[in-house]
């Protein structure tokens, strides 16, 4: 019986559950859709897109030496998801169709219209666990809910997982030519522009691209990943996320690279690893909460109780924070470090998050939607748990008395300023006392171009803490 894949955001060969399945259950042919109109509602990044594209691009040439076609269809808004499925199943008569689920409600709820339809013509629908390590709703506490705390969920995570690795399911082997052409992939989408070439040239596309990746971090970098890694001036990093939000590369294979270099072990050995390890569970514990808390799903404070902080609106400030014109030196250079190449190193994610949140007290929301509309590796649970994480409205976020300090956090993590030098050049010639605070230093450098601070640190922390202060409480919701 024929076999649709359809991939989404799993753009890979190696390691890829729905297409080997395909590909064992009978000749394949796969789909990919394009949904500008649905990109737009997710505030996806044009960044993004380009690297979509671009990787499918590379999928299609993998995929012709497994004699795959790679069809191109599209579906404007994901409503219309069922109708361009059941049509394509009809023209190539495919019985079943194979896909590597999503979490999203947006997602979840296409992929039950999409079944409800193939349903009613007698298609299957398979939908296979890839995007995580752990299936979501198999890690739950004893009275079965989802977890909340990262902690507790992690101790279970390492307990399933010493006891039962996922192991990869490597490269399908090539089927016969089934006589069905590729469709071209488009270099962009309208709506959504080209990268630049630089930023393209940061992200090259492909899978043995990203493994290669991988496989450098964890041979040269990973064992002082634990020391490096809040420092952004270092690639202390593995600068994975982009492929792995795309698919292009799984998180069995991260894993399973982690773990090589580590002896096999988990939780013990290189503490490098160990670290490593932990972030991808991160990774894998704000999907779950996507699943078990679908409100956060629809941009609601997973505590409800914080929805009623009094937000402050303020489009000075925010398009100040946007555009990196905040007078704090790290948080431009962090803002600038995003809109020129569509990643943000993890520390500086947290330290602008709660400058927005805290300092500005402009509501977490504007925060998710910038980051989303400008990250490449731009994925829905990653960036509202770190929102809500550094907002203190989410689940196990930082508690809501513990701001950090901008200038504490510029001279502790970038305190030669090389970070900060890089990418605001107009600051270059202040020395490293004054890098992280320039209107200390007066206008002895000539830096009349960089605005002074556009808030009072004490007085914002002060205003942050009293509107934490008079909510009645921060309650949980149950699962
Ligand atoms: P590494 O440090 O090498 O970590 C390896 C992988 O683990 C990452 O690629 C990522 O997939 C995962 N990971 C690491 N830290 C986290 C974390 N805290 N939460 C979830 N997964 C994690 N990550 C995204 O992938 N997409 C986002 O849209 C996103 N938005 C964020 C927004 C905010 C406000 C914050 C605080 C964090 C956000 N993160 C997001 C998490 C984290 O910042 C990035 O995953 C990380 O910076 C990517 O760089 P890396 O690949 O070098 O990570």
């Amino acid at each position: 019986m024929r076999q649709l894949m359809w991939f989404r955001s799993d753009l890979r060969v190696q390691d890829n559950t729905a297409l080997t399945a395909a590909m064992q259950a009978g000749p394949t042919i796969a789909v990919f859709l394009l949904s500008p109109g649905q990109w737009q509602a997710h505030d996806d990044a044009p960044c993004k897109v380009d690297f979509w594209l671009r990787n499918l691009a590379m999928l299609q040439r993998e995929l012709k030496k497994l004699n795959v076609p790679l069809l191109v269809r599209h579906a404007r808004r994901w409503p219309d998801t069922a109708g361009v499925i059941a049509a394509l199943c009809h023209e190539h008569d495919i019985g079943s169709v194979q896909v590597n689920a999503e979490y999203g409600a947006n997602e979840v709820r296409r992929d039950e219209d999409v079944t409800a339809s193939l349903d009613a013509l007698g298609i299957s629908f398979h939908s296979h666990l890839d995007q995580v390590l752990l299936q979501p709703g198999s890690i739950l506490t004893r009275s079965g809910k989802f977890f909340q705390v990262f902690s507790q969920f992690r101790k279970v995570c390492y307990q399933r997982l010493n006891t039962a690795p996922p192991t990869s399911v490597g490269l399908p082997s090539a089927q016969t030519p089934p006589g069905i052409a590729s469709d071209p992939i488009p270099d962009s989408v309208a709506g959504f522009d080209e990268a630049d070439a630089a930023l393209q040239a940061l992200w090259p596309a492909g899978e043995h691209e990203a493994a290669e990746r991988l496989e450098r971090f964890a041979t040269e970098r990973l064992d002082d990943y634990n020391r490096d890694r809040d420092m952004p001036a270092k690639p202390g990093t593995s600068q994975i996320s982009a492929y792995l939000a795309a698919g292009v590369l799984s998180p069995r294979q991260c894993l399973h690279a982690a773990l090589r270099s580590n002896r096999g072990e988990f939780e013990t050995g290189s503490p490098g690893a160990v670290t490593w390890i932990n972030e991808l569970l991160w990774r894998e514990f704000y999907k779950h909460i996507l699943v078990g808390y679908p409100q956060v799903s629809r941009h609601k404070a997973f505590r409800s109780a914080t929805e009623a902080l009094p937000w402050r609106h303020n489009p000075q400030e925010l398009a100040a924070w946007q555009q990196g014109r905040t007078g704090f030196p790290l948080i431009d250079a962090a803002m600038r470090q995003l809109l020129a190449t569509g990643w943000m190193h993890n520390r500086l994610r947290m330290v602008v998050a709660m400058f927005l949140t805290k300092n500005l007290l402009i509501d977490w929301r504007e925060g998710e939607r910038f980051f989303m509309q400008h990250l490449i590796d731009g994925d829905l649970a990653a960036n509202n748990g770190g929102w809500q994480w550094s907002a203190s409205t989410g689940t196990d976020a930082v508690p809501w008395f513990r701001l950090f300090n901008p200038l504490t956090q510029s001279r502790r993590f970038d305190p030669d300023g090389r970070f900060i030098r890089y990418w605001l050049p107009e600051l270059a010639e202040l020395d490293n006392r004054s890098i992280h605070e320039p209107a200390s230093a007066g206008d002895l450098f000539g830096i009349a171009d960089y605005p002074p601070p556009i808030v009072d640190l004490a007085e914002s922390r002060q205003r942050a803490l009293n509107a934490f202060r008079n909510l009645s409480s921060i309650d949980v919701p149950s699962s």
